[in-house]
């Protein structure tokens, strides 16, 4: 992986080894999170959208038009997204447990514990995702409560990195995503979904603390800064 950056709230974005843009969850021009220099963040080729909530989806179509990213997604969003006017064979609808190869990147759809729905439409389940690199697996949470899942997903995925929710009110807060971090069994855990708006309250130093706590340190929180590329963090 050559880059990995945190773009605030959910959205992150994934510079493969052969130079692939993953763009995981677009929420940029009403992010008030994100920098000036990643509101256009430039060539796509893959756009993972985890659920239909504006916070993650919304500027899924403009992106997708302007880049031809293939867009993944379950299968009653995807409909919903074609309706609106994504290009039908830029998406690319799959369900909870199956694997789309991409290339130097294979990509998993997990559960989450939460809703979905695109412009008040019903939208299908909520979805996280595991990215299978060379060396290197990823596990993007999704908006998610705590669940037993992630006990299996360590298992079974073995993620070098999860990145979890904890910013309370719409997703589990950080004592709960400190949990989910022990669960999964990470080397590192990712906070995101805090601090956006005043209701997400979730404070990413107690999650570091916690999850240092509980591990003994066998699974290291990187806290990055909105824009920053933090691979070189994850050995
Ligand atoms: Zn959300």
């Amino acid at each position: 992986m050559k880059s990995i950056r945190w773009l605030g709230h959910s959205t992150f974005i994934v510079t493969t080894d052969s130079g692939k843009n993953i763009l995981i969850d677009p929420f940029l021009e009403g992010n008030p999170v994100t920098p000036d220099a990643w509101k256009s963040p430039g060539e796509l080729d893959i756009i993972l959208v985890t659920h239909g909530h504006d916070d993650h989806a919304a500027d899924t179509i403009p992106l997708a038009k302007k880049t031809g990213a293939r867009v993944i997604s379950i299968v009653e969003l995807s409909a919903l997204l074609q309706q609106d006017g994504l290009p039908e064979n830029q998406a690319v609808e799959m369900n909870k447990g199956g694997t789309v190869d991409l290339g130097d990147v294979k990509v998993t759809m997990t559960s989450a514990n939460h809703s979905s729905s695109w412009k008040g439409k019903y939208a299908g389940d909520p979805a996280g995702y595991i990215l299978k690199m060379e060396g290197l697996c990823i596990y993007h949470a999704g908006d998610t409560n705590i669940m037993a899942d992630f006990e299996l997903y360590g298992r079974i995925y073995r993620p070098d990195v999860a990145i979890l929710p904890i910013g309370d009110h719409y997703t589990m807060g950080h004592e709960e995503a400190a949990h989910a971090a022990v669960m999964v069994g990470a080397r590192y855990a990712v906070p995101m979904h805090y601090g956006t708006m005043p209701v997400l309250t979730g404070s990413p130093e107690t999650f570091r603390d916690l999850v240092e706590k509980h591990t003994s340190g066998k699974t290291r929180v990187i806290i990055p800064e909105a824009g920053e590329n933090f691979a070189d963090q994850i050995s």
